[in-house]
Parts: structure tokens; C-alpha cells; sequence
């Protein structure tokens, strides 16, 4: 999702957008001030400069980003975001929250993540080809499917995931499906990888909407971003009998009363080069509008910092469930609290989709694959555990359940990183 997509404001720094509600939730645990030092500090960061022979013969030179921020669950996981906004704050953010992500879910994983700055709707084919492989040289000491193994992120899907998986494999000698997840299924991914943020995404808020006493069938919602996550949790929701009033993208939000018919949306972005641009079937509105629209659920599934403390005295839903990773700025989370709505965090809410890149991984492992079925009955049973245990936690200390999703997930590494000792991998 590009930059216009988005609401425009003051941003916050995403690490200190992350770190206040880490203190949050230290606080609350009686940390100890070794743990604190060692969980707030990423364990490695590579910044490396990737030169790329462009179309025209030129060499451009493009800045990417490896974080690692903990391994003590496990090998380090987490995307790979191909966007203009990349910054290495950004990806030490997303590095952190993949940690808690793992750690929320009790996946064996530790959290990192990527990326390069660059927009790739400005790529050709070869050149995008190119710029994978040449950062996957570089990466070749971080990466490992029992070291780091990257995935999709905004900008990124399964051709540079089969790019990068052949890329390391020939530079290690030997096939190596495990070192990334999300790759194409007939070259070792898993049914089920594509649709499994948006399953998540609409498992925890079949939980969430549960715990509210409100019935899914005709209750509204709007999604924000139409990408990956969006516009398939905007179809599932659907699916659920939920009325889709309003989605947006790049090209601004559609709005209409009656609700939105998502397959045919998907269908016409599909045919459209990706966008919903000149799509007929609601009204144009914009991003802000569509945030602050009348609707029960709100999704944003775009990128950071879109809910803030300039919108959301303004927003009306009863229950954001963050598709993406950090939409919700923290200095919005006291607004929203004391406006009572319900916010089921990132970490938790769109967990499903490493969840299955772990079932991916573990398939590649076994060289056995699951089913679909099977796939989306052990996915569905991690999300509902975890919303179950998350919640259980913001009742027993009255907090929310941001705050609660961090108390457990910083719980667990904290009490590993005791067991393992404080300089683990
Ligand atoms: N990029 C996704 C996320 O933010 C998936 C990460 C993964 O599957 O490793 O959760």
C-alpha cells in the first residue's frame, strides 16, 4: 500500500510507538532491569547498500534492511517490506512486534524483519528479480531456516519468496524450501499461506465480537487497504454474514450504505492492475472518512500510525481489529480505552499469517503436506487460544488487550531468555 493510500499526519516513531506500550507491560510484570536492557534492543541490525543493474543499463543503488530483534523462541521470522517509507526504525518496530507476535500465538520463533526501501510498482520484472537476489547474497549470513527466515510483507508475495529461496539454495549448494515461507505452493508452499492473515483477522474477530454479545450476521464493518490482508478479510467477514461498507487502497476509499460486494471488488481490482481505481460499486470517500464512518467494525489493514491522537476522538466503531502491523498509534490507545472500544492489537489479530508460514516451514521440514482443511483447523485453533489467553489476561489485571497481549508474549521471552541465559543466539 503506498503512501497516498493512507491518512497524512504528524506520524510517531513506530520503535517509540512500540517500546511505550513495551514499558506498559514491563511495568505490570515487575521486569527486571537486565530483561528490560536486553528485550528492548534488537540482537542484530544489517543495513546493506544493493546495487542493481536497472533495464537501461544504469547501476542504482538501493538501501535494505535485515532485524533481528530477539531469536530466543527460536530462529528469527518475519517479512519483507518493499516500500519508499522503509527506515530502519520502521523495520526495528516491525522486528520487535514480530517477537511479541511469535511469542503471543507460541509459535517456536523468534522475530525479525526486512526490507528495501524502493517502490516496486516502479520496477520491471527483471529489475524487482535483480534486486531480491543481489540483497539475498548480501543476507546470506543472516538468513537460514534455522537462522532467520524471511517472508511477504507489504510489496513483497510469492515470486520473491521463490526468488530468494532459489537464490539461497544455489548459494548454499542445495534446495532449501525452509528458508522462507509464502513461497508458490508448487515449489513448497503451504495451502492456505495466501488467505491466512485475513482468516485470522476474521477468527479473532468472530472471538472479539463474542466477548461484545454481538451477533457477526449483519453487523457492519469497514476495512482499510485492499492489499493481501484487506481485501481478504474483507471477503471473509463477509463470508460471515458481516455487511462491508466501506474498502479502500491506494486510489481512496468506496463507501456504500447497503454494503459492498467484496468478491466482485477483488474481481474488478484483479482485472485492473491492482487498484480499485474507477470502481463503481460505492461512492468515492476518503481514507480519514472511511475511519471515522458509523460502522461496528473497523479493520485497518493498510500501515502504521493511521489511527493517531489527531482522528481517534473520532472514530465510532466498537472494535478495531489491526490487520496490520502497528495502524494504531500509541498515543490513540488512551483516546480509544476511554472511549470504551474494544482493540484486538496487531500482534494478535494478524498472527494467522505466520502461524501457517510456521506450518509452512514445518512442512517443508517433514516433506509432507497438509491439507487445506487441515491447515486452516490447527490456524484457527492457535488464533482462538490466543485471543482466549489474552483476553484472560486483560480481565485478571483490568488492562487492555493490547497491553495484555504484550504482558504475555513479553512473559514468555522474558522467561525464556531466564532459562536460556541472557546472550542467546
Ligand atoms: N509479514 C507477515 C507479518 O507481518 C508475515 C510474517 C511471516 O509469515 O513470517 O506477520
Amino acid at each position: 500500500m503506498s503512501n497516498n493510500a493512507t491518512v497524512k499526519h504528524s506520524s510517531e516513531n513506530p520503535f517509540e510507538s512500540m517500546m511505550s506500550r513495551f514499558d506498559e507491560a514491563a511495568k505490570i510484570l515487575g521486569l527486571d532491569e537486565g530483561s528490560y536492557n536486553v528485550l528492548k534492543s534488537p540482537q542484530k541490525a544489517v543495513i546493506v547498500s544493493i546495487p542493481v543493474t536497472m533495464d537501461d543499463g544504469k547501476v542504482k543503488v538501493f538501501e535494505g534492511f535485515r532485524v533481528v530483534h530477539n531469536a530466543n523462541l527460536g530462529p528469527s521470522k518475519g517479512g519483507i517490506r518493499y516500500s519508499m517509507d522503509v527506515h530502519l526504525d520502521e523495520v526495528k518496530a516491525l522486528a520487535a512486534w514480530m517477537t511479541w507476535k511469535c511469542a503471543v500465538v507460541g509459535i517456536p520463533y523468534g522475530g525479525a524483519k526486512g526490507g528495501i526501501k524502493c517502490n516496486p510498482r516502479e520496477l520491471s520484472k527483471g529489475e524487482l528479480e535483480r534486486l531480491t537476489r543481489s540483497y539475498t547474497d548480501l543476507m546470506v549470513n543472516v538468513f537460514g531456516p534455522d537462522k532467520d527466515i524471511p517472508a511477504p510483507d507489504m510489496g513483497t508475495g510469492q515470486q520473491e519468496m521463490a526468488w530468494i529461496m532459489d537464490e539461497y539454495s544455489k548459494l548454499v549448494g542445495h534446495s532449501t524450501p525452509a528458508v522462507v515461507t509464502g513461497k508458490p505452493l508448487v515449489l513448497g508452499g503451504s495451502l492456505g499461506r495466501v488467505e491466512a492473515t485475513g482468516r485470522g483477522v476474521m477468527v479473532s474477530t468472530r472471538s472479539a465480537l463474542a466477548k461484545l454479545g454481538i451477533n457477526p450476521v449483519g453487523t457492519t464493518c469497514a476495512v482499510q487497504g485492499f492489499g493481501n490482508v484487506g481485501s481478504i478479510s474483507a471477503k471473509l467477514l463477509q463470508m460471515q454474514g458481516m455487511k462491508v461498507l466501506a474498502i479502500s487502497d491506494v486510489t481512496g476509499g468506496y463507501f456504500n450504505p447497503e454494503g459492498l460486494n467484496v468478491e466482485e471488488a477483488i474481481a474488478y481490482r484483479d482485472n485492473n492492475n491492482g487498484t480499485l481505481e474507477g470502481y463503481k460499486g460505492g461512492k468515492k470517500i476518503s481514507n480519514e472518512e472511511l475511519l471515522e464512518l458509523d460502522v461496528t467494525v473497523l479493520v485497518p489493514a493498510a500501515m502504521e500510525d493511521q489511527i493517531n491522537n489527531e482522528n481517534a476522538d473520532k472514530i465510532k466503531a466498537k472494535l478495531i481489529v489491526e490487520g496490520a502491523n502497528g495502524p494504531t498509534s500509541a498515543s490513540a490507545d488512551a483516546i480509544l480505552n476511554k472511549k470504551g472500544i474494544m482493540v484486538v492489537p496487531d500482534i494478535l489479530a494478524n498472527a494467522g499469517g505466520v502461524t501457517v508460514s510456521y506450518f509452512e516451514w514445518v512442512q517443508n521440514r517433514l516433506g509432507y503436506f497438509w491439507t487445506e482443511e487441515r491447515v486452516y483447523r490447527r490456524a484457527d485453533r492457535v488464533m482462538k487460544q490466543a485471543f482466549e489467553a489474552v483476553y484472560q489476561a486483560s480481565q485478571k489485571h483490568t488492562i487492555s488487550l493490547r497491553i495484555a497481549a504484550y504482558v504475555v508474549a513479553i512473559g514468555k521471552v522474558a522467561e525464556v531468555e531466564k532459562l536460556r541465559g541472557k546472550f542467546g543466539v
